[in-house]
């Protein structure tokens, strides 16, 4: 019972921190919100927006400097070999700008748009995916992006020129704090004086900790007389006394990468340091990732590209049975898979960073749609690939070229990848952060009407609101444009009965929400599988509008034909995927699988695990290492790049 009590009481404190961090205004029209709500607002996108003709001259210019950099200067097989990114080549791209992509001219910085910074990191990433982590971690959740979107002038001036020509890294990781920074535990104590913080905990997974210059660190402010206190985002010198890089962590893939455990102890940060206010550095991180996120789904999109083609190369080469493999069906249909799917995410992650420089729409559902489902649909076509290159997809690119052939990195490839369905949000919990936007306008509704702590005025008022709102919404769902045979259709041709389609199921998808929300009311939020289909659909519809809209601004170009037939046959794919998720929805084995679960996490079945050794328990060591506060024991492997 007390177990439960304190479980209860542990989550009520997760949600009530992850709330309370959540932006909850919604100052400027969002496509995927209205998605969810059954309103196909296809004016929001269409049509695709595009970039202003002297951004994209000083874009081009620059990807093209950037292409020749990385193909005279990266070796992809020395930096999985070495696991270290050579220094001369993190240097050439600082001359480059390429550490400044996206802080302001007026710092110093190259200021892209979001459309070409994530051009030049899936150009990076397809030479070397660590590279491009070390580039998006440095700008895309590093010091430049909360500076830029929180920070003073004064810290502004201060951090982004330097920011162009030195790493950054972003520490909000602990070992006891994952997905759940409720449980944060470094603290950042105020002086008597008010001049500076002391700063004290430990940080893990810090990518470009191990090499960084200038770290944001989050740390808890105690509450106390004129402090707020609360989760607060600090600037940080890396070079500091009292920090110590403990370890450098190796991983599955991305062997470049510069990612460690990093202690402080008694560190002096300045109170000019602190970014925003106390208490808001939970917001802050939320908010930073929330255009942070595209540069993720924009590697995937490389490794996407990069895997057609391969697999085009290969399968039209490697005869067996008498014909190309790419010609024997099986294998056909992945190529037709992995094709479809590179134009639609493509497409997706396109529209969002589009939408994110064009500055309209709010972007936070789409950004977040495309990191779950770029990172989620690029494993798959990735995984494909290394299928279609049967025995040399598992084989090491070094290994090839032993034995004289070509040395395509196909593994590594699947091992760079599959870290983007857990880092910067897992999906399972993009999934949750999406669900809850999904479903906020019903939240407001009537929030209070399944709220256990709400008392009977709170209720009566949720009553007359909902009653309100439900009595104008719910009729909108039953018809809609998508009913029309001809609808979109003289706009978009044949793709525009895909957009009825997608029209047609967000009316369902809403409808869908509603019943569930009828259904389960308050323990609604519990139904993670329901609600992550609900997720997956409206990821499915957004990717297939994206898609269309895309062809759509490609007709009348000499792709103009292909991109609608790719489209078409992303959208005849997405379709079935839709329908098999509507039906899973109501047609499932969720409540069996939940009371399994329970069963196997009591070790009901524990007598199935008989027959395999468990090798890593004789080490003797926890699951999670214990944090010992206090000065650090161990060496400091923190480098500077000279
Ligand atoms: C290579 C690498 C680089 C990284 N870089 C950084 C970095 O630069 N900075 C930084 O701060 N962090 C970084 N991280 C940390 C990364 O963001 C976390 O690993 C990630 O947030 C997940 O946290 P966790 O690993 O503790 O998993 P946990 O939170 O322990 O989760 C374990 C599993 O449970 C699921 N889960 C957790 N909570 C819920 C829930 N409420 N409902 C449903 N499912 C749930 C998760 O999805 C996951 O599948 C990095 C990690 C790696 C491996």
């Amino acid at each position: 019972m007390t177990t439960t009590t304190t479980r209860h009481a542990t989550e009520r404190e997760a949600r009530r921190v992850a709330e309370a961090a959540r932006e909850a205004g919604w100052r400027k029209p969002s496509f995927a919100k209205e998605l969810f709500l059954g309103r196909f607002r296809l004016d929001l996108v269409h049509p695709h927006p595009t970039v202003p003709e002297a951004d994209s001259a000083e874009g081009e210019a620059f990807l093209e400097k950037l292409e020749a950099f990385l193909t005279e200067n990266v070796d992809p097989e020395v930096i999985e070999r070495e696991a270290q990114i050579p220094d001369e080549v993190v240097r050439g791209l600082m001359d480059l700008g390429a550490f400044g992509m996206k802080i302001d001219e007026r710092y110093g910085g190259l200021g892209l748009s979001q459309v070409y910074y994530n051009r030049a990191l899936m150009l990076v990433g397809s030479a070397s995916p660590a590279l491009a982590a070390m580039l998006s971690a440095h700008q895309s959740i590093g010091v430049p992006q909360p500076l830029k979107l929180f920070g003073t002038e004064e810290q502004k001036r201060e951090f982004l020129p330097r920011c162009v020509k030195c790493v950054s890294a972003f520490l909000l990781t602990e070992p006891d704090v994952g997905s759940d920074p409720a449980r944060l535990a470094a603290s950042a104590v105020p002086s008597e004086d008010g001049k500076e913080y002391l700063l004290d905990g430990v940080k893990l997974w810090t990518t470009n900790g191990v090499v960084a210059d200038l770290l944001v660190v989050m740390a808890r402010v105690p509450e106390s007389e004129g402090h707020k206190g609360g989760i607060s985002a600090f600037v940080v010198d890396a070079a500091s006394p009292g920090i110590t890089v403990e370890h450098r962590n190796a991983f599955l893939g991305l062997r470049g990468i510069e990612n460690g455990v990093t202690r402080f102890h008694q560190v002096r940060v300045p109170a000019a340091n602190l970014i925003g206010a106390e208490g808001q550095g939970l917001k802050i991180a939320l908010t930073t990732l929330n255009t942070g996120r595209l540069s993720l789904p924009a590697a995937c999109v490389g490794a996407a590209k990069w895997s057609v083609r391969t697999a085009r190369q290969w399968s039209g080469k490697r005869v067996q049975w008498g014909r190309p493999v790419g010609e024997h069906e099986a294998v056909a249909s992945q190529l037709a898979f992995m094709a479809a799917t590179s134009f639609g995410l493509e497409a997706m992650v396109d529209l969002a960073s589009f939408m994110a420089d064009e500055d309209r729409n709010d972007i936070r559902i789409e950004a977040a749609l495309a990191k779950l489902y770029g990172s989620e649909m690029g494993w798959r076509v990735v995984d494909d690939l290394v299928q279609v290159r049967g025995g040399r997809g598992y084989e090491t690119a070094e290994s090839l070229r032993a034995r004289g052939e070509r040395p395509v990195p196909v593994e590594q490839a699947l091992r760079d990848m599959r870290i983007n369905r857990i880092f910067e949000g897992s999906s399972e919990i993009m999934r949750l952060l999406i669900a809850r936007e999904a479903v906020d306008v019903h939240l407001a509704a009537a929030g209070d009407l399944v709220d256990p702590e709400a008392g009977a005025r709170r209720k009566a008022a949720a009553l007359v609101r909902a009653v309100g709102f439900y009595g104008r919404w719910l009729p909108t769902l039953v018809v809609g444009p998508g009913m029309v045979p001809t609808a979109y259709r003289a706009e978009f041709g044949r793709l525009g009965r895909h957009l009825r389609f997608v029209e047609r199921r967000s009316r369902r998808l809403a409808r869908s929400l509603f019943r569930a929300m009828a259904r389960w009311q308050g323990r609604l939020e519990y139904r993670q599988v329901f609600l992550g289909r609900a997720v997956d659909i409206g990821a499915e519809l957004f990717a297939m509008t994206a898609a269309c809209v895309r062809a759509q601004m490609l007709a009348g170009t000499a792709e103009g034909k292909a991109a609608a037939a790719l489209a078409d046959a992303f959208c005849k794919q997405a379709r079935l995927r839709v329908d098999e998720l509507f039906r899973r929805m109501w047609e499932n084995t969720d409540a069996s699988d939940r009371t399994l679960a329970k069963d196997v996490l009591a070790g009901r079945y524990s007598w199935q695990e008989a027959g395999v050794l468990d090798l890593a328990s004789a080490s003797g060591l926890p699951w999670i290492a214990e944090v010992s506060p206090g000065p650090s024991t161990t060496a400091d492997v923190h480098r500077t790049i000279p």
